[in-house]
């Protein structure tokens, strides 16, 4: 039911670029049971929906489902919650895992056969990266950085232009070749502007 939910808060954000999602309204009754469901301010929410497992949200309200717990978080700014996800998994010192490439293909609305043409690869050798069968390879790790570079660019998201050479430099130049799984939190207040 996680499924549903996270198309039914595409669907919002699609429709409503604001990227308001799941808004009270549309929470009175739980997805899964359509049971009834008590409101909660300041939790902790691990957002799996995101496909990654090592994301968690701070402080946002979610709805618990008071039968069998379930809980669907309140997402106001959906946008700016998966930008910051991006931002967070492309300035990791570590090599990419398979889900956080899953998550930039996605932000970036590539498809997978797009994405390996442009990489050169095929596209069972992305399907093999993002399931893990694969190691990604140090070369095609940076250049998906920099394609999220290139598409941040494009969607004219706030991106300093300067010294982009020392930046990579030093972002890169410590990469780890190995996967690492670091815990990204995301706090609710960051998602209000
Ligand atoms: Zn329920």
């Amino acid at each position: 039911m996680q499924k549903l939910l996270h198309r039914t808060v595409e669907r919002s954000a699609v429709a409503d670029q604001t990227g308001l999602v799941a808004s009270p309204d549309l929470v009175t009754h739980c997805f899964e049971c359509g049971g009834r469901v008590e409101r909660k301010t300041n939790q902790r929410y691990r957002y799996l929906e995101s496909g990654l497992r090592n994301v968690w949200l701070e402080g946002i309200t979610v709805y618990e489902c008071r039968r069998y717990r379930d809980r669907f978080p309140e997402i106001r700014n959906i946008r700016k919650l998966h930008s910051l996800i991006a931002a967070a998994i492309t300035e990791k010192r570590s090599a990419l895992t398979g889900s956080e490439f899953r998550f930039l293909r996605k932000h970036m609305r590539l498809k997978a056969k797009d994405l390996a043409a442009v990489l050169g690869v095929t596209l069972t050798t992305i399907s093999r990266w993002e399931t893990g069968a694969e190691r990604i390879g140090p070369a095609n790790d940076r250049l998906m950085r920099c394609l999220y570079l290139f598409w941040r660019l494009e969607q004219r998201e706030p991106f300093d232009s300067t010294q982009v050479f020392e930046r990579l430099h030093t972002q890169f130049k410590d990469l780890g070749a190995r996967p690492r799984v670091n815990q990204i939190t995301i706090k609710a207040n960051g998602l209000t502007s």
